[in-house]
């Protein structure tokens, strides 16, 4: 049997960036035009295999609504591996992008795992990929743009994000 690990990760972004669409798209390879907005938050599971153990991530959906902003922490608290989601076509979820990014890695778990991701890379880019690129690296994190209604890059994302958890064999017993 192959070793297993559990892993939390966490979704952030303004409202209608795409989250929940990016976790469907992943989780059950669907893709809805009107996708439901997430109340408060939900989590599905996904089993990500790797070379020598697998990955199950507890992928975590938070609603993008400003009422809902103060439950955040709740969620990224715990998380290794957080999802910064902003619509590359809308140059003010960018900012809100930013935003989640500074308290993540001032409230966040230790080490905690970010990715930047511009989604809706099938429609115009009203952000510029140099400059997010660059604000990236600035900052340690990693960049990505996906489509969650095309699929580009959406399998890659959550498997990328499954591969930086360093797998620890559990001690072994002694007889
Ligand atoms: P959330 O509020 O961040 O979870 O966003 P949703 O997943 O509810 O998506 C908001 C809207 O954007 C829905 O109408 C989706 O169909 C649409 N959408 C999500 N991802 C994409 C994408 O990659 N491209 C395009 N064109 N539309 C998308």
């Amino acid at each position: 049997e192959i070793p297993s690990m559990q892993k939390k990760i966490v979704l952030l972004g303004d409202s209608s960036v795409g989250k929940s669409s990016l976790v469907f798209k992943f989780v059950k390879d669907q893709f809805f035009e009107n996708q439901e907005p997430t109340i408060g938050a939900s989590f599905l599971t996904k089993t990500v295999p790797q070379n020598s153990h697998e990955v199950k991530l507890q992928i975590w959906d938070t609603a993008g609504q400003e009422r809902y902003e103060s439950l955040a922490p709740m969620y990224y608290r715990s998380a290794s591996g957080a999802l910064v989601v902003y619509d590359i076509n809308d140059k003010q979820t960018f900012k809100k992008a930013k935003f989640w990014i500074k308290e993540l890695i001032s409230n966040g778990e230790n080490g905690v795992i970010i990715f930047l991701v511009a989604n809706k890379s099938d429609l115009e880019h009203n952000v510029d990929s140099v400059e997010a690129s660059k604000y990236c690296e600035e900052n340690g994190l990693f960049y990505f743009e996906t489509s969650a209604k095309t699929g580009h890059n959406v399998v890659e994302v959550f498997t990328s994000m499954a591969s930086q958890f360093e797998y620890v064999p559990p001690p072994k017993k002694k007889k």
